[in-house]
């Protein structure tokens, strides 16, 4: 039987004078699964994700990585398993695609160690996974906030990790760009990874995710397939009634989509 990379149970956290509170009762996830995290703005994706990445430790619960506790585990440790992108990507210096790629190496660096040939295999692999070859001596700051993602994201797939958790990750995207990025995840999820994707975009969750989390109000509102998770019930009580609910012509998977209003009657 396969075990979770990731298993977090019985959260709770709350931020320092707030009164907003993230309480879960579990989530694993599994090498070669897709779990996408929805809900809207504000009902915790973030924190989960944070806490989950070992940045927020929780006030209640535990974290389980590859099978320890992940708060008796240091950074470097950590990173050789999981490659964390946070919502906000930023960059203090103006390194180039490489450089950043390379940093992703660190976690098998020791002190002032030399780079390998297996670094730079890694390198040169998630360059290329990435589609960011031809990129490799632009700095970031001549690179768009999309191109900048995908940098940041072939940095993490430099570490190797077992598990990767994006948060928001096609956010600067245009939407070739999202289809090419989600398929990725799927194809390095058939390579074994269990990824967690925290995504706003429904649609993308729904065909790509083989498992939701919706979250509201910092709880597990529903989780389950794409078909169970997005019934047109759910999707009032969260989000109103200005959606749709249909079913995508290729996957008949549910696809959501903007409801112009209430026709007029004469
Ligand atoms: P999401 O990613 O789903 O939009 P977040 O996890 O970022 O939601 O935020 C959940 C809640 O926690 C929100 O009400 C937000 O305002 C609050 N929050 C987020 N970060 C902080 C912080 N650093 N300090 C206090 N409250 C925060
Ligand atoms: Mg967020």
């Amino acid at each position: 039987m396969n075990k979770p990379i990731i298993e977090l149970r019985d959260i709770y956290y709350c931020y320092p004078d707030s009164e907003w509170e993230l309480s879960l009762s579990g989530l694993a996830i599994m090498p070669g699964e897709v779990v996408g995290i929805i809900g809207p703005n504000g009902s915790g994706k973030s924190t989960l994700l944070r806490i989950a990445a070992g940045v927020l430790s929780p006030i209640k619960g535990d974290v389980y990585l590859a099978g320890s506790d992940l708060k008796q585990m240091d950074r470097r440790t950590i990173a050789r398993y999981m490659g964390y992108l946070p919502q906000e990507l930023i960059s203090v210096y103006d390194y180039t695609v490489e450089d950043i790629v390379r940093m992703g190496r660190y976690p098998y660096i020791k002190g002032f160690g030399a780079f390998k040939e297996p670094d730079q295999r890694a390198v040169i692999r998630s360059l290329e996974r990435t589609d960011l070859t031809e990129f490799k001596h632009r700095r970031l700051s001549s690179l768009s906030g999309g191109e900048k993602k995908r940098v940041f994201l072939a940095s993490v797939l430099a570490q190797e990790p077992d598990i990767l958790l994006l948060d928001e990750p096609t956010s600067a995207l245009d939407i070739h760009r999202q289809v090419y990025f989600f398929r990725l995840l799927r194809e390095l999820a058939s390579d074994g990874l269990g990824i967690g994707v925290v995504t706003h975009d429904l649609n993308m969750a729904s065909l790509f995710s083989d498992r939701l989390i919706l979250l509201l109000e910092g709880k597990c509102f529903r989780s389950g397939t794409p078909g169970e998770v997005l019934d047109s019930s759910v999707l009032k009580k969260v989000y109103g009634d200005g959606l749709l609910l249909n079913k995508h012509p290729e996957s008949h998977r549910p696809a959501v989509l903007p409801r112009i209003g209430p026709e007029k009657s004469s």
